[in-house]
């Protein structure tokens, strides 16, 4: 799941206009993001497998991200900071962490079983991956509702929705791009190529929400 994650970001801007933008683009993925780190640095391990039918990652060891526990501990830390550093009010702070949970969820929905309840517990996941054009309809169809919940909640506070309408065209060509999956099956291409992509989408979400940036609205 790469663009389906951004559904949370989305829904927690149109919750709380104070969340700035970026912070909650960053948080849907925060849990990617180490994981990318963490790939890249051989503490995790994932590889690719082109024989499978959907999505060619197996990805066969990543406690420290992607267990139930892990999620919970990365959605407290990233309140925490969403408090401490960027100086928010506690109800946005709690919906930054909310986005950051939001992620595991949303794996389960998609990932094969390699979810794990509890450090080195039951691994779990719904395995749309290997149904790639309903994993695909539901991914759009969630960025789809929640982009324009944002956009109405735009113009209930007398915004312009071009934000919203930007956002949904870039996001979605970024996922066009991603569809193949990660570019090689070494570490570093696929932790790189996932940083990469999360990097992009923080920047778009600065770029179209300079100006909530600055009003923190
Ligand atoms: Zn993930």
């Amino acid at each position: 799941m790469f663009v389906g994650h951004y559904a949370a970001a989305l829904a927690g801007k149109a919750i709380e206009p104070k969340a700035p933008l970026w912070a909650l683009v960053a948080g849907c993925q925060l849990v990617d993001i180490g994981w990318g780190v963490f790939v890249i640095a051989g503490i995790e391990r994932a590889h690719v497998d082109r024989s499978l039918g959907g999505f060619p990652a197996v990805l066969e060891y990543m406690p420290y991200t992607h267990s139930l526990p892990a999620a919970v501990l990365w959605a407290l830390g990233a309140m925490l900071l969403a408090k401490l550093l960027l100086r928010l009010p506690w109800n946005a702070s709690a919906v930054i962490g909310a986005v950051v949970f939001s992620h595991w969820p949303l794996d389960l929905l998609v990932h094969r079983p390699d979810l794990e309840l509890w450090f080195g517990g039951q691994k779990v996941g719904f395995a749309l991956w290997d149904q790639p054009v309903l994993e695909q309809a539901v991914e759009m169809g969630l960025f789809g509702v929640t982009g324009a919940w944002w956009a109405a909640s735009r113009a209930k506070l007398g915004r312009t929705i071009w934000p919203a309408l930007m956002l949904l065209t870039l996001y979605t060509a970024l996922q066009i791009a991603a569809l193949p999956g990660p570019p090689a099956d070494t570490n570093l291409a696929m932790g790189g190529g996932a940083l990469f992509a999360y990097a992009v989408a923080i920047v778009i979400a600065l770029f179209v929400d300079r100006d909530g940036a600055r009003r923190s609205i």
